[in-house]
């Protein structure tokens, strides 16, 4: 957040407040305020802005002004009007306008929108007797309906006995377009001269407070989204994890990088993948549906983006051995794909039970010419399978790369994947500009297992707050049945697999054996990305059971022609309970194919 020092009036003063480099500086042009600046304004650097305050000023006079004090900004505290904004920005178009409202316990913020177009940024100080330095805050919990994108500043009785509330406010969801705080007349020992220790403390410990919090739904330079994520893991596995968090942005960042992660999506996986208008589901359900066809994917998922990113990774990292987990064989598939394609070596971790369970994936990954390892341990599933690769990692520090398949795990893993997979959402932003002539969709829905598929497809709206986004997740047999995978339902706070997240667990924090009938969805956690988007409600989490699902699926076999997987049959299911309006564009991520699902349709349906 930036900081502007308002009702400077003194030269010396105005100097000495200056060399603390506040981003913002303002002078009153009201001559009924004990703060008018009647004399020059000394030269200033080049990095403060000089805001002009005026009130109720004829439009002459505010131009005249600005010419006159080389302004960079301008602060309308009175009744200026719209067209009055719109014409000052006219005659004036690289001056920054700053609307000032006022509020006091309650505001309608409706008055906002006409002004939206006409200026800069809004200002909302204290509503009192004099247009502003009444010296008392408002209420800035109302801030939370602020129904704008557009950036304010934050004024009213800011002081030094405000930080600590200010530092709770700039992590809280209301500060989201908080741009700058406006502090004034708690700093001054008499009007218009401003207190040099008391300003400088407060900038230093304002920076101090503010500079983490800026809200946003993706990760933070710690690896954490908002409390979940991080990297919990033991020590062993510390050089490992590390050298990957050191590294993978950079890597990433790389032209050549760039160059041949995009050749390959587009030659090998198939890329970009369509966005189907589904027109015949659309109207049974009277809304505008398109599916983003990750199901035509090469191997027939999204799961090969990852893959693909992290192969190209592991080769930059001089790795020469691939370690992955698999529970229905997806990933390890996807996997043992991309390490034929590089001539890389290749172990995948399988729990016996998945094994015995999921032979034909077994079969592809050994005629890719993978090495699939039982894992016998607990319940011999996915977790297992998860434990054993770790463990090869740790005892195979230098040569090996370990992909993992989803959003989860230790930092930097959520972010790296999430980053591969967002192709999905940077493709959806292009081919919805050319199908609606717009980039974003009303909604997003995507199917969470550990929730891949669903941060490619949210990746680039996580922070565009008007675009609702609505996760699925497997209920089994029904949310409090026993059976059910259903994270965001039933998980609690916890550490799975190195990351700090929501999960399924006992009282005493054992990890409770998830169920779905989809295999890809049967895990106990979901991803941090995902943990964040529910606690905040930022996503809309709904789930869906086996009976759901499968109709869905089958409904879309014979509406639209597509058999899909039964992963992406869960987030199907969403429409026969959940409206939408007939304008609302909808953007469903079809996640697979359900070549692979088809044993599973044909026992349910008795085909
Ligand atoms: C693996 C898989 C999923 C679930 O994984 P996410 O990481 O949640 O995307 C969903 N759909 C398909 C087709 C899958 O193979």
């Amino acid at each position: 957040m930036k900081l502007k020092v308002c009702g400077m009036k003194f030269t010396e003063n105005i100097e000495a407040i200056a060399s603390l480099q506040p981003d913002y500086l303002g002078f009153i042009f009201y001559d009924k305020s004990a703060r008018f600046i009647s004399s020059e304004i000394p030269n200033l650097p080049k990095t403060i802005k000089k805001v002009g305050v005026f009130v109720n000023a004829s439009e002459e006079t505010v131009v005249t002004t600005v010419l006159e004090h080389n302004l960079q900004a301008v602060q309308l505290h009175g009744k200026e009007s719209v067209d009055y904004c719109k014409s000052i920005k006219k005659q004036l178009p690289d001056i920054e306008i700053i609307k000032v409202f006022s509020v006091k316990d309650e505001f309608n913020f409706d008055v906002l929108a006409p002004f939206e177009s006409v200026c800069d940024f809004f200002l909302f100080d204290t509503k009192g007797k004099l247009p502003g330095g009444n010296g008392y805050t408002f209420n800035w919990n109302i801030l939370e309906n602020y129904p704008s994108t557009k950036p304010y500043f934050l004024s009213g009785g800011l002081g030094i006995s405000e930080l600590e509330n200010i530092s709770e406010f700039s992590k809280s969801k209301a500060s989201k377009y908080c741009y700058a705080i406006d502090v004034n007349s708690k700093f001054e020992t008499q009007p218009g001269l401003k207190d040099f220790e008391l300003v400088k403390q407060f900038k230093q410990q304002f920076a101090v407070n503010t500079i983490q919090h800026t809200m946003s739904y993706n990760i933070n330079d710690k690896g954490y989204y908002g409390e979940f994520g991080g990297a919990y893991i033991p020590e062993m596995l510390y050089p490992n994890v590390e050298e990957l968090r050191q590294n993978y942005l950079k890597i990433m960042a790389e032209p050549s990088f760039q160059e041949e992660f995009n050749q390959l999506l587009k030659d090998y996986v198939g890329r970009p993948s369509p966005l189907y208008f589904a027109k015949r589901l659309s109207e049974k359900y009277n809304t505008k549906i398109y599916l983003k066809r990750e199901d035509l994917n090469h191997t027939g998922a999204h799961k090969i983006n990852n893959t693909v990113g992290q192969i190209l990774m592991a080769k930059r990292l001089g790795k020469k051995r691939i370690i992955a987990e698999t529970g229905a064989g997806q990933h390890g598939v996807a996997t043992a794909t991309v390490c034929a394609l590089m001539g890389l070596e290749c172990i995948v971790y399988m729990g016996e039970i998945d094994i015995a369970r999921q032979a034909p994936n077994v079969a592809r990954m050994k005629m890719l010419g993978a090495t699939v390892i039982p894992a016998l341990s607990g319940s011999r599933t996915l977790k297992d399978a998860t434990n054993e690769a770790i463990r090869d990692w740790i005892n195979n520090p230098v040569n090996t790369h370990y992909i993992i398949g989803s959003v989860v795990g230790p930092h930097p893993y959520p972010d790296m994947v999430a980053r591969f997979q967002s192709v999905v959402s940077q493709e959806i932003e292009w081919q919805l500009q050319e199908k609606e002539g717009r980039t974003k969709p009303d909604h997003v829905i995507a199917c969470v297992g550990g929730g891949s598929n669903a941060a490619g497809a949210f990746y680039q709206y996580l922070d565009e707050t008007d675009v609702n986004l609505i996760a699925v997740e497997a209920a089994g047999l029904g949310v409090n049945s026993g059976e059910s995978a259903a994270t965001s339902a039933l998980g609690k706070e916890g550490i799975i697999h190195g990351s700090k997240t929501l999960l399924m667990q006992t009282d005493d924090g054992q990890i409770t054996e998830p169920y779905s009938i989809s295999a890809g969805l049967d895990y106990p956690g979901v991803g941090p990305m995902h943990a964040n988007l529910f606690a905040t409600g930022r996503a809309e989490f709904i789930s869906i059971t086996d009976d759901e699902a499968m109709n869905a699926g089958m409904e879309l076999c014979k509406l639209e022609g597509i058999i899909p997987a039964i992963e992406s049959s869960h987030a199907l299911a969403v429409f026969k309970d959940r409206k939408f309006k007939p304008e609302d564009v909808i953007v469903l991520n079809l996640s697979g194919r359900g070549d692979k699902d088809l044993q599973n349709y044909i026992d349910y349906f008795k085909i």
